[in-house]
């Protein structure tokens, strides 16, 4: 699950995996992790050892 905030929507949700569109690589070992919200807005989550903000978290 992953825990994104939709700006569309204006809301936190919990997105299970199934709603992955991709993922990409980026430098310094950050990850883009693209979803789709309930509502089928897009959504970038970075994630990755390279990052280093509170959350976005995987559960
Ligand atoms: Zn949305």
């Amino acid at each position: 699950m992953f825990l994104v905030y939709c700006a569309e929507c204006e809301e936190r949700m919990l997105l299970p995996v199934r709603h992955v569109q991709g993922l990409h690589n980026l430098a310094g070992g950050v990850i883009a992790v693209e979803l789709t919200c309930y509502e089928g807005h897009r959504v970038i989550v970075l994630t990755g050892s390279g990052i280093d903000i509170p959350g976005p978290a995987t559960v």
